[in-house]
């Protein structure tokens, strides 16, 4: 196994929907109906910076090897890329970054997958199909990994770094999303590559009649439910409502963050009654009592989402879902999703005087963030949320200063979402999806989706023609950056930085 600066790589994190979107484009780009997709010798297909363990973070974990997390992924020639993983906004950056390299069938790979890895083959495949990659890279030496995957199925995995021996096969990569997939590749794998095989090692749930309906209704999809690990950000009206349902469903990990205590008006979640101050989690976990599936389990968290043990919990999830009335615990929640690449539902209710209103977002890992999919509503105030030193998941419930709250209208938000995680878990979007939903004057109920493909940098500067649009300062910045990446002031500047740029883009 290779061993860089400080520790063995156990392998290559990826948002499976970033991939997905890349190899899409590769098959549009080439001829329409007939050709095969990408059958061209020159095969570079994209790029992204990589987040290196800290060194910190590596000597404390040099028992267990670490993995190395790709962000957004970019078409087209190589060119600058934001360095990633820089909690100390003073710190060099870690350099390094990812090459896509897709080969139609039967094209020789850099190096023999079932040989020792030859650093003079590899070097020459660089030389020869991606002589500008060192301008994606601002080190003199970075790291570099190249993922060359041949149609045919056969799939190589390397690191190069100049002066080190050249090149290694790296052991696996991993699709991160709904469905975490971990795939062998090089030398470790047979050719052609094996189908992936799902992460979890969780033995098959036993039929049992209780579920014999949502099985008729779900098919063979209700594996992934009942396996699913749910992280929930927010157990207040929304949030109460998801947890009871999803324990309902047959989640088998569901964990809750919320600091916050009982007061009179929360009666109207899926709560007990408990008296005023109680922890909230209390009365989640006295309602919900009972209802989850044999073997299935509830983790109490009473922190703020701010809070750092918050991150490892985001990176153990296959899903995280945020119920939360405040915009910098949004934020914080997303934060943590980006940097260890996860899934996540945003659910947000708001009741105006013309009809209730609904938002929910669904934005797989890589596919971009809260800030540059819908933004946020309290951006105004964003700022001045973030100087709290810990915003609490729920606060002092704005929506009660405003105007009111209906249960009817929350629960309705809250199973629109579980209808959404349902959907999701059985087949993973690989798009992010804007669901409003609204009650117009007339009382009638209108339902508004929008879907964003990933951004794959068709607007950044490589392409001189177009007008150059700035990327989004949270997605280039965080996306695979680890939970280390994540922190009080990176978040400040970062917003700063998004707000500098809405300014701009409304001037
Ligand atoms: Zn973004």
């Amino acid at each position: 196994m290779p061993s860089f600066p400080h520790t063995p790589i156990a392998g290559l994190r990826l948002p499976w929907a970033s991939l997905q979107a890349a190899l899409q484009a590769a098959l549009q780009t080439s001829a329409p109906d007939t050709a095969p997709p990408a059958a061209t010798p020159a095969t570079l297909l994209a790029h992204a910076g990589l987040a290196l363990p800290a060194a910190a973070e590596a000597q404390a974990a040099h028992a267990s090897p670490t993995w190395l997390h790709a962000g957004p992924l970019q078409l087209g020639p190589p060119r600058p890329l934001p360095p990633q993983r820089h909690a100390d906004p003073n710190a060099q950056p870690a350099s390094a970054v990812l090459l896509l390299a897709v080969a139609p069938a039967e094209t020789p790979p850099p190096t023999a997958p079932t040989q020792a890895p030859n650093p003079a083959a590899c070097t020459a495949w660089l030389q020869a199909h991606a002589p500008g990659w060192r301008q994606a890279c601002a080190g003199p030496n970075p790291l570099l990994v190249l993922l060359w995957l041949r149609l045919d199925g056969l799939g190589l995995l390397l690191a190069h770094r100049a002066g080190e021996a050249g090149c290694w096969p790296l052991p696996a990569l991993e699709l991160t999303g709904a469905r975490t997939q971990r795939l062998l590749l090089g030398p470790a794998a047979t050719a052609p590559a094996r189908p992936p095989a799902p992460v979890s090692a969780e033995p098959e749930v036993e039929p049992s009649p209780r579920y014999a309906p949502q099985r008729a209704a779900l098919g063979p999809a209700q594996q992934h439910l009942h396996l699913a690990r749910v992280l929930l950000v927010g157990a207040g009206r929304i949030g109460s409502v998801l947890a009871h349902g999803l324990l309902r469903m047959g989640v088998q990990h569901l964990g809750v963050v919320e600091p916050d205590v009982m007061e009179p008006h929360n009666e109207d979640g899926d709560l007990a009654p408990l008296p005023t101050g109680s922890p909230k989690l209390q009365a989640l976990a006295r309602f919900v009592r009972g209802v989850a599936r044999p073997g299935a389990t509830l983790a109490l968290h009473p922190w703020p989402v701010a809070r750092k043990a918050v991150g490892p919990l985001v990176a153990l999830a296959n899903l995280l879902v945020v119920c939360t009335d405040n915009d910098a615990a949004r934020l914080w929640a997303d934060a943590w999703a980006l940097a260890t690449q996860r899934d996540r539902l945003v659910i947000a209710t708001g009741i105006q005087p013309d009809g209730a209103q609904a938002e929910l977002r669904l934005l797989p890992a890589g596919t971009g963030c809260l800030a540059c999919v819908g933004g946020y509503a309290q951006a105004h105030d964003l700022l001045q949320q973030l100087a709290q030193p810990l915003p609490p998941a729920t606060p002092a419930d704005v929506r009660q200063q405003r105007m009111g709250s209906l249960r009817s209208w929350s629960a309705l938000a809250a199973h629109a979402g579980l209808r959404l995680i349902e959907q999701h878990l059985a087949q993973p979007s690989p798009q992010a999806l804007f669901r409003h939903l609204a009650e117009t004057e007339d009382g009638s109920l209108q339902v508004r989706d929008a879907w964003h493909a990933p951004d794959l940098g068709h607007g950044g500067a490589a392409f001189p023609g177009r007008h150059p649009r700035p990327p989004c300062p949270f997605c280039h910045s965080l996306l695979g950056a680890g939970t280390e990446g994540v922190s009080a002031p990176r978040l400040r500047a970062l917003t700063q930085q998004w707000l500098a740029q809405r300014e701009a883009g409304a001037a």
